[in-house]
């Protein structure tokens, strides 16, 4: 397993930040089953898919008793079926009908899925998410559904050159986070907050992240193609 030798050395080297502080996920879309495998071998707890199609195809190639497998991309609605009995966590509901699909389906299967909601920290278009002054309303929405278990929040700020902009996001996002948690409200868990990847989890890390999610700072620049 030689050839993954950067693999291991490039985990070793984020768990540096994080270690104690934030959880480390490896987002492992385009990669595939060997590695990820490589990965978890080296100690990864967690990984996160973000398309169903790929989600299916690697599934049953995964060393899975190890690992939690989290769905982190958008999703949906008729895909849900497809992966409620197979993950662990869905990181990326984004709106109540999403949330009304999971909580059907998951009815069905008699499971209860751990969630976290999305928040468009950044106001951006091309982006889903609930609006940063909406998330207290939108968590007391989604913890009436009884096959849900809100567990906290997860968010992709905007790209920027610029690490102070980055770092204000970060900030906004950890003080929604601890203001909602000081709550204590009802079905309401404030356990995870999903922010930081490759380029700022250091970051992250400092501003309060409890979960980085990261791909190719560990598996190399991405290829869309394979
Ligand atoms: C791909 C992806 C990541 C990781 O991105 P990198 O910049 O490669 O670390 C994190 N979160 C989500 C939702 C992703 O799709």
């Amino acid at each position: 397993m030689d050839k993954y030798i950067d693999i291991k050395e490039n985990i070793e080297e984020i768990r540096k930040t994080t270690d104690g502080k934030a959880t480390l996920l490896l987002a492992t879309k385009c990669v595939d089953a060997d590695r990820i495998n490589y990965a978890i071998s080296c100690g990864i707890t967690h990984i996160g898919e973000n398309k169903v199609n790929e989600l299916l195809e690697k599934y049953e190639k995964i060393d899975r008793d190890k690992v939690e497998l989290h769905f982190i991309g958008h999703l949906q609605r008729n895909k849900v079926k497809y992966i409620v009995d197979k993950v662990d966590m869905i990181q990326s509901v984004d709106s109540i009908r999403l949330a009304e699909e999971i909580e059907k389906e998951c009815a069905k299967k008699n499971i209860t899925m751990p969630i976290l909601a999305e928040i468009n920290v950044g106001y951006e278009e091309s982006k889903s998410g609930i609006a940063p002054e909406e998330t207290e309303d939108f968590l007391l929405s989604l913890s009436k559904y009884p096959h849900l278990k809100v567990k906290g929040l997860m968010a992709i700020p905007p790209a920027s050159d610029d690490k102070n902009i980055i770092i204000e996001n970060f900030k906004k996002m950890s003080q929604i986070y601890l203001d909602i948690k000081n709550k204590m409200l009802d079905n309401i868990d404030m356990d995870i907050l999903s922010i930081g990847m490759s380029d700022d989890y250091k970051e992250a890390v400092m501003n309060g992240s409890t979960m980085v999610r990261i791909g190719s700072r560990v598996f190399g620049r991405r290829n869309y193609n394979v």
